[in-house]
């Protein structure tokens, strides 16, 4: 099979390339030097790209259909995170072989992702070396309308949807190489599908950006680094109160109070949307999913844990340090 076969079996699919909701968007997918598309009148193109690589961002040897899902689910979150709506996107594969096992259950996991976000691939690019995944995904949202880091105002109440923490509480048996399918039992399972098949808040993201929502980030690296995004972007502090953090009933079986909420501040991975509004214009109980109110933002620079000031090196994780 050569690189033009492998393209045509594998990535320019139905499954994957549509038809879904942004297609009349798409006016030429894969297969010429470019992909075509338009942006309805009155919309812009939010865009990101992410890269993983094998031994860094993911394990080696781990089931190709949960890296499917979640290497796309966790680019997805960053146009959940703009109040996006999600239009397309590209994928940049190198492989260290012609594995069709691998690739089958790769594609088949971004799928079923595709299909639950329509967002169809349009492009991409197939090259021989170390296993690196890197997509670009692409949203619409309307002129001026995205959801920014650098808007949250003192006085506007501090929220995450969800629950905080899980996936970060089945790292220890993603470290020891467990899949979904290695649960032992129904907590151990929703921890591990936690981790692994994370949602993109996208319905959230984009009813925050027609109720009002000041400012927005998903929470990729850890509660108190994200959220320091926004803090240092908007040029102001918070005071948050960690026995307000929502924690999931599986995540306190398994563990302590006490661990379970420094889970939920500081552990990455479970792509919530953490976002700042005024109360005087935002309604929470209409959210669409539930999100819980834990703290305050504040006009002075520093972000308060339970009355104590937070050290900014301990927030959250960081390539190259
Ligand atoms: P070019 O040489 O013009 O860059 P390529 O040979 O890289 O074209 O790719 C041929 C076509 O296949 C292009 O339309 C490209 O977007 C698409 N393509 C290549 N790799 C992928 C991939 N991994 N996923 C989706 N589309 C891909
Ligand atoms: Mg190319």
């Amino acid at each position: 099979m050569n690189e033009f076969e492998l393209i045509g079996r594998y990535f320019n699919q139905p499954c994957l390339t549509g038809p879904f909701s942004a297609v009349e968007d798409v006016i030429l997918g894969i297969g010429d030097d470019c992909a075509v598309v338009s942006v309805a009148e009155g919309f812009q193109l939010v865009q990101s790209i992410d890269t993983l690589v094998e031994g860094v961002h993911f394990s080696v040897g781990i089931d190709p259909v949960l890296l499917g899902w979640r290497a796309l689910a966790v680019s997805v979150s960053d146009l959940a995170a703009m109040g996006a709506k999600p239009h397309s996107f590209t994928l940049a594969l190198t492989l260290p072989k012609l594995d069709t096992e691998w690739l089958t259950g790769f594609c088949q996991g971004m799928a079923e992702l595709v299909s639950h976000c329509s967002i169809p691939l349009i492009g991409g690019d197939t090259t021989c070396g170390p296993l690196t995944i890197s997509l670009h995904v692409q949203g619409v949202v309307p002129v001026g309308g995205a959801l920014l880091r650098h808007q949250a105002q003192p006085g506007d109440t501090l929220y995450v949807s969800g629950t905080l923490g899980d996936a970060g509480g089945a790292l220890p048996m993603v470290l020891q190489g467990a899949s979904i399918d290695d649960a032992q039992n129904d907590i151990e399972r929703f921890l591990l599908e936690r981790y692994y098949r994370p949602q993109p808040r996208l319905k959230l993201g984009q009813w925050l950006r027609e109720h009002g929502a000041t400012a927005a980030i998903d929470v990729s690296d850890g509660l108190l680094g994200d959220l320091t995004h926004i803090l240092q972007s908007s040029g102001c502090g918070a005071e948050l109160e960690s026995s307000a953090l929502p924690l999931s009933p599986a995540l306190c079986a398994v563990y302590s109070d006490e661990k379970a909420r420094s889970l939920a501040l500081t552990a990455g991975d479970d792509y919530e949307l953490c976002f700042t509004a005024p109360d005087k214009t935002f309604d929470v109980n209409r959210s669409p999913m539930p999100v819980t109110a834990i703290g305050k933002i504040t006009k002075q620079p520093d972000l308060y844990v339970n009355g104590q000031m937070s050290d900014p090196e301990q927030r959250g994780f960081r390539h190259f340090s």
